[in-house]
């Protein structure tokens, strides 16, 4: 049964907007509320899947995941993250932190502009790191990258995992 419809160009973003168009026009005009939304990878971008999680609605949706590295180099998934210290922790057991100041201002917005906090290794840790070309080759220090989207990121990750027939 189509019960709305949202004609575009077919340009990525527009096509992606229009999601919110047609999910608030069915929430507003029908008795019924979305409670899953199945879209193909075009549509698994972060701020879309903070969306539908905003608006409780699941995402049967691929998850687009640039975490992933096809150099050889660690993902981030080498890194742990500690939730007390707020810090990843590296193969070679190093700190990566956002911040290596003191925070004047208890409670500062932490993510940059973009959305995304970056969690940063100490210059001097990877230039005497043994792991350094498994890890930045290319750059004086380790960076690492988490993006206020994750945890809706996860959730999609979670569904599909779960569709995973056995
Ligand atoms: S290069 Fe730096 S971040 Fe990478 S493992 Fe070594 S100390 Fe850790």
């Amino acid at each position: 049964m189509i019960l709305d419809v949202e004609a575009t160009r077919s340009i990525r973003r527009a096509e992606v907007g229009t999601v919110r168009t047609m999910v608030g026009r069915v929430r507003a005009r029908h008795v019924f509320k979305p409670e899953r939304l199945i879209a193909d990878t075009a549509y698994g971008t972060g701020p879309m899947l903070s969306w539908l999680a905003d608006h409780g609605i699941a995402p049967y949706i691929p998850v687009i995941d640039k975490s992933g590295r096809n150099d050889g180099t660690f993902e981030r998934a080498d890194f742990t993250f500690d939730t007390e210290s707020d810090t990843y922790i590296c193969p070679g057991g190093k700190e990566l932190k956002q911040y290596r100041r003191v925070l004047t201002k208890p409670g500062e917005p932490r993510p940059d502009k973009d959305g995304i906090l970056r969690y940063r290794a100490r210059k001097f840790d990877c230039e005497i790191c043994p792991l350094m070309s498994r890890c930045c080759p290319k750059e004086p220090q380790r960076k690492v990258r988490w993006s206020i989207h994750e945890p809706s990121r996860n959730v999609a990750r979670a569904i599909a995992q779960a569709c995973i027939p056995d």
